[in-house]
């Protein structure tokens, strides 16, 4: 075959897909985008070039120009640069409102690293990268745009919907979450709060594969383990005085030990609902470990433990950081500490762990201390509301993939707002590739279909989370 027509052939194709592509976006569509655009393009990493206050203030010039109310807008910070934005969308007063959340700080990007400019979006065969493309400011932007496309229709929900665009999630001191609910609780009060900062709904070798949405996350805490000894001359040691040796057994037996499986809520669910997905073998596990039969559940959460994230699930973790001890090569040390870190299972209690390092370490010379202040987050009811919302959504939507609970190992701002009494539930909205997570790191980017999807998924959310029992009930 002359290989010409071909090659027109595919051109005349790939031509008239990428005008199918664009041809499928809606009005609504395109005017996500250019909300999605403008906040990236606005640098609010927490540096001396970044502002998240100029974020907060162009998304609220949108709410001004969509007709909100002035005090339905506000952008209020402890500082000029760190100003976050909370706006309400008034209900009938059916319930107590609902908050969206969103963070609008970016980790910092460096041109030097990237392949292109991180404060730029760029649309690169089918994905937009730039800093912020998957944390989180395609969250914000299915907040915005869906608030503001609500709005101009006209619609009216049951409840208040409030939105919360925050300053300092991934750092700085002047987290926008914590600063809200310590300096105007009123403006963020709610039944419970939705966060696109958590969450995942997951693809997997391009095949979208479940609505992940988090409950819980494990609650961080370290400890400084600390043994004193006399010291002295090295040229005259003393068995049994040697602060060093005394942590280093005490870590040996640390380093045997494993705090006991123990299974909450989400991560029952999590077994439950995504057993369909795993090999024949690790779903067995799966069902074993939520099972009656005690013999079964302990031989597989022994295999299931040989994967450091299953492992993760299934119980606390401590594990040792950090070391330091003696103060010269020719002296007997004084001082030995380590740091441990600890990931709770948010059941877990502060006390427990502390005092199960005491009996684990085993040697009373071996100090333990809570590093700092601790304040534990407790796990979020799973909401039956919100997980029946989801179900019909992916039912219609996504051909019915599993709606799963998920406890994470990293913190978001969730956290603070289930330390103070608001449940908080992750559901980022947009599908992501398990085996491509450049969120913090070089060339951040995210599908541009998921980003369309995503949009319209919360259009459908938020009504259905807000609607008319009529429309609830559908
Ligand atoms: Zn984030």
């Amino acid at each position: 075959m002359n290989k010409l027509p071909f090659v027109v052939l595919w051109l005349i194709i790939a031509a008239s897909c990428s005008f199918a592509q664009q041809a499928a976006l809606t009005p609504e569509h395109h005017f996500a985008r250019d909300i999605f655009k403008e906040l990236i393009e606005i640098n609010t990493t927490d540096t001396p070039s970044g502002n998240v206050t100029t974020a907060a203030e162009a998304m609220a010039v949108r709410f001004r120009a969509a007709g909100f109310a002035a005090e339905d807008v506000q952008v209020i910070g402890p500082l000029p640069n760190k100003k976050n934005l909370v706006a309400r969308l008034h209900g009938r007063g059916q319930g107590k409102p609902i908050l969206f959340l969103g963070h609008l700080d970016v980790v910092e990007a460096l041109r030097k690293d990237w392949s292109m400019d991180p404060f730029k979006l760029n649309e690169v065969d089918g994905f937009f990268y730039g800093r912020g493309t998957s944390d989180i400011k395609q969250g914000d932007t299915e907040l915005v745009a869906n608030f503001l496309r609500l709005k101009k229709e006209g619609w009216v929900p049951s409840r208040d919907l409030i939105l919360a665009l925050t300053a300092d999630e991934e750092g700085g001191e002047s987290n926008g979450v914590q600063w809200l609910i310590k300096n105007h609780r009123d403006l963020i009060g709610a039944e419970y709060c939705i966060n696109t900062d958590a969450g995942n709904f997951e693809t997997k070798n391009g095949k979208r594969l479940l609505l992940g949405m988090q409950t819980s996350e494990k609650n961080y805490v370290d400890f400084r383990l600390e043994v004193k000894s006399n010291g002295g001359h090295s040229s005259r040691p003393v068995k049994g005085e040697n602060a060093i040796y005394h942590l280093a057994q005490g870590l040996s037996r640390l380093a045997e030990f494993d705090f006991p499986v123990s299974l909450n809520e989400t991560t029952r669910g999590f077994f439950e609902r995504t057993a369909a997905l795993e090999t024949p073998a690790t779903a067995a596990d799966f069902r074993a470990v939520i099972g009656n039969d005690k013999a079964k559940a302990e031989a597989a959460a022994r295999h299931l433990s040989a994967a450091p994230y299953f492992n993760a699930l299934l119980r606390t973790t401590c594990v040792a950081t950090r070391l330091e001890g003696g103060h010269a090569n020719n002296a007997l040390p004084q001082t030995a500490a380590a740091n441990v870190n600890c990931r709770m299972l948010p059941q877990d209690s502060l006390q427990n762990v502390q005092s199960t390092l005491t009996r684990v370490l085993a040697d009373n010379r071996i100090s333990v201390s809570v590093v700092g202040e601790f304040v534990p987050a407790p796990a979020s009811a799973i909401n039956p509301a919100i997980v029946h919302t989801l179900e019909g959504l992916s039912a219609r939507l996504y051909g019915g993939l599993p709606v799963v609970p998920v406890m994470d190992n990293g913190a978001s701002d969730g956290k603070y707002l289930r330390i103070a009494g608001i449940p908080a539930y992750g559901v980022p909205g947009v599908f992501s590739d398990v085996d491509d997570d450049r969120a913090h790191g070089r060339d951040e980017r995210i599908g541009v279909k998921d980003f369309y999807d995503g949009v319209d998924f919360y259009y459908e959310f938020i009504k259905a989370l807000a609607g008319q029992p009529a429309t609830a009930a559908r």
